[in-house]
């Protein structure tokens, strides 16, 4: 089999931005840095923080040395792929154990061909599947990316009561989560931070269904907002509320306008 090298990706450097496009576009990167023992044809896994892995690529030029970067090599990649969604760290963690490198992912590594074939494994299906694990525990721990997969997933005709009840319960937790996620410690009504910190550490808000539902079918994350107990308070209880709701419908469209489902 062919070595895989796990490299890495930022988002504030543009990187991100660029593999979305790249995967979409067909185009190259001209360089990128990866282990110095690589070579054209090798696979590759790029590693994104805050995401998991979230492309693939194939190396298609030899390392260089890097002028400006000391003891790093650059090399050129070609059939640049996104995984959609990306696989969340706790994800990695989950199902490959015996990689040591996703305990401090911050380096570029080039596991060992068992590992490797396990990389392979779960980024293929995750592309067949499009979906993270579904219970509770698997959702608490997902990225922003597999937490909107699953809260817009759709039940098929052919599901079965049971597959109903499992999708209909992790479409909820993740609506939850993902709202929790996308406001990330700040409320998305008042825009100020959490009043407090849970137990666990993350900040408490509250998620609020802006719509009362026709049916009781489970939520859409364009229609969730994630609030401070205030806010909340507010949008249920205070004299102008039902403006107030209005407002925050409006912030919505905003904030979901990347999105077309
Ligand atoms: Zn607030």
């Amino acid at each position: 089999m062919k070595p895989l090298h796990i490299v890495q990706g930022g988002i504030d450097n543009g990187d991100k931005d660029f593999l979305e496009k790249a995967s979409r576009k067909g185009l190259d990167a001209p360089i990128w840095v990866v282990p110095k023992s690589s070579i054209p044809g090798d696979d590759v896994v790029i590693y994104v923080t805050g995401f998991g892995f979230f492309a693939t690529a194939v190396l298609n030029s030899s390392p260089q040395p890097r002028k400006d970067w000391h003891n790093r090599y650059g090399a050129g990649l070609t059939s640049i792929s996104l995984i959609e969604p990306s696989i969340s760290l706790a994800t990695i963690r989950r199902k490959i154990p015996g990689l040591t490198w996703a305990i401090y992912p911050r380096s570029i590594t080039t596991p060992d061909a068992n590992i490797a074939a396990k990389i392979h494994q779960i980024i293929n299906q995750r592309r067949k599947t499009g979906l993270p694990d579904l219970d509770d525990k698997a959702l608490s721990e997902s990225n922003i990316d597999e937490l909107r997969k699953v809260a817009v997933m759709k039940s098929t005709k052919t599901a079965t009561t049971k597959e109903q009840k499992v999708i209909y319960r992790a479409r909820s937790v993740a609506i939850k989560f993902y709202v929790l996620t996308r406001a990330n410690g700040v409320c998305e009504g008042c825009k100020k931070p959490a009043p407090f910190l849970r137990l666990d550490g993350t900040p408490y808000l509250e998620p609020h269904h802006t719509l009362k539902l026709a049916d009781d079918g489970p939520d859409h994350p364009k229609h969730v907002i994630a609030l401070c107990p205030n806010c909340h308070s507010k949008a249920h209880y205070a004299a102008d509320g039902e403006a107030f709701n209005k407002r925050l419908i409006k912030t919505l469209t905003q904030l979901e306008a990347e999105y077309s489902d």
